[in-house]
């Protein structure tokens, strides 16, 4: 097992920079994802810290150790891609131990660490079948028992489920979770899929263009998001964003929005205007009639127990997230009432949470 911890790790290809100054630390047995859109740096993060990539700036460092110009096979991490690609001609026990095979590792050791990996992921009875003949799940299994096996220090899993259909994968997120809790190594799971990160990691990045947005507990980034972006990446629908101006007098510790206040930090410059968005999350907006935010239902989308009304408002379209059974008309005219206690508050040019 291992703490991993990069600092101010940069990653340029040729003028453009892919890494920009990436700082955190991941606690030995952890599982931390690395979650962002494509083309926001999570891989190349991910490859450096396998050493497969060489940092143009920064250091990342294993157990306090500095390893950024360690060569990758000195590291003792195992990097795994997608879980799929399994060798046809070797039945399942020489899958799983072809890793230790290659290390020069004795027979009688191989067989003997093999047995206990495919105890470990419950697939003794597989061991001597062909992969062919597997299901996909099993195939999922013998995959990640080859990646097991050498019992690196960590782990680094690079969208291993993003071959697969949705129900599939998310029965493999629980088996995944499952068995990181048994095995207790440190893993680093880069996806792009919010739901997996939220429902594996014990602690989440959340990657924007290179830089590092938000590190927090799932709830934390869902419920107090760092920016505008994190805000609007988690969460199905996203949160609403309702802009509006404020005039801002330094000392001032509430902002107004219609004829709500609302508090935040002590403003500490005078501006005749600022722009602001007020952020709710669907879940936190209800029907109410004598509510300041009015406009028309534009629509509804039923998803059994909800239901996701959107409104439109002076301030755009809001989502809602409403009980099925609750009555809607599209065309009425409705107010939407906020919770006010989990509203968040952005500074629009900065793009950052004000409270
Ligand atoms: P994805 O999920 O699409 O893989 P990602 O978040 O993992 O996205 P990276 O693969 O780390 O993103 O890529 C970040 C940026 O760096 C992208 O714009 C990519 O095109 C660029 N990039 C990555 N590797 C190289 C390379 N070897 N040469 C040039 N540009 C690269």
């Amino acid at each position: 097992m291992a703490q991993i911890r990069v600092e101010n790790l940069r990653k340029s290809f040729d003028q453009f920079a892919a890494v920009q100054g990436s700082n955190f630390t991941i606690d030995d047995g952890a599982f931390f994802a690395m979650l962002g859109p494509s083309g926001c740096g999570k891989t190349t993060t991910l490859r450096m810290i396998a050493g497969l990539e060489l940092p143009t700036e920064g250091k990342i460092l294993l157990d306090n150790e500095d390893v950024t110009f360690q060569r990758a096979s000195a590291r003792d991490i195992a990097f795994v891609f997608q879980l799929f690609a399994l060798y046809p001609h070797m039945n399942v026990a020489e899958n799983i131990g072809f890793p230790l095979k290659c290390q020069g590792m004795a027979r009688r050791d191989i067989h003997q660490r093999v047995q206990e990996t495919a105890k470990l992921l419950r697939i003794e009875h597989l061991l001597s079948s062909k992969t062919s003949k597997l299901s996909g799940g099993d195939r999922q299994r013998v995959a990640l028992g080859r990646a097991i096996v050498r019992r690196p220090k960590a782990f680094l899993m690079d969208e291993p489920l993003g071959a697969l259909d949705s129900e599939f994968r998310h029965l493999m997120c629980s088996e995944l979770r499952d068995l990181h809790d048994r095995i207790g190594a440190t893993t680093v799971y880069v996806t792009h899929d919010q739901l997996e990160a939220m429902s594996m990691a014990d602690r989440i990045a959340v990657m924007n263009e290179g830089r590092v947005e938000q590190i927090g507990f799932p709830q934390e980034i869902y419920d107090r998001p760092a920016s505008m972006f994190v805000a609007d990446f988690i969460g199905s629908p996203p949160m609403n964003f309702l802009r509006f101006e404020a005039g801002l007098r330094s000392g001032d510790r509430t902002i107004s929005f219609h004829d709500t206040s609302i508090a935040v930090p002590e403003i500490r410059e005078d501006r005749a205007s600022a722009g602001m968005a007020l952020g709710v999350r669907p879940e936190h907006i209800r029907f109410a009639d004598a509510a300041p935010v009015r406009g028309e239902v534009f629509g509804a989308e039923y998803l059994g127990t909800t239901q996701i009304v959107t409104v439109d408002t002076a301030h755009g379209r809001i989502a809602a997230r409403l009980p099925s059974s609750a009555p809607v008309r599209i065309g009425e005219r409705v107010g939407l009432e906020f919770r006010s206690e989990r509203l968040a508050l952005f500074d629009v040019a900065s793009g950052l949470a004000i409270r």
